[in-house]
């Protein structure tokens, strides 16, 4: 896979403002934020999306996005927050290395806007079943 922006901001070639690394994560502040902190948290394996990322950095992830949205919430008051993870350019993905944003939400409405258009579900049980089968 060729590098991304995000494998050269964790190599130091391009800057950035650095909250946090390990052995296996990094995390840093979105250079076009929604809202006041929002960070971006980020493994070091240069996977494109989610279920190509392995169980090691999956984990890696895990452990450091509770401790980094404490954080995140101490350093700006912020008592709401968003985390998304787009994965695909149709889900609005725009760099294929595995991100996770934490949005701050404050009261001047700035943050993560949500559209949320419910549909009914059908199926539901031949579906839940085809997933478990592919697990
Ligand atoms: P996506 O739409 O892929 O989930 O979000 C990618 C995010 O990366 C965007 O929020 C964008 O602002 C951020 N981003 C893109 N390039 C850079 C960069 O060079 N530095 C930093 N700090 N963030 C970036």
């Amino acid at each position: 896979m060729s590098d991304t922006i995000f494998t050269k901001i964790i190599k130091g070639e391009i800057p950035c403002h650095k909250v946090y690394e390990n052995d296996l994560v990094f995390a840093f502040l979105d250079i076009s934020p929604l809202s006041r902190g929002h960070v971006l948290v980020i493994p070091k394996e240069p996977a494109a999306t989610l279920d190509q990322l392995s169980a090691e950095s999956a984990g890696a992830l895990g452990e450091a996005l509770p401790a980094l949205c404490r954080a995140v919430m101490k350093a700006t008051g912020a008592t709401a927050y968003n985390i998304l993870q787009n994965n695909g350019a149709e889900a609005h993905q725009a760099v294929f290395h595995v991100h996770f944003h934490i949005i701050p939400k404050v009261e001047t409405g700035e943050g993560l806007g949500i559209v949320w258009n419910t549909k009914s579900l059908e199926s539901g049980e031949t579906l839940a079943a085809s997933i478990r089968e592919h697990l």
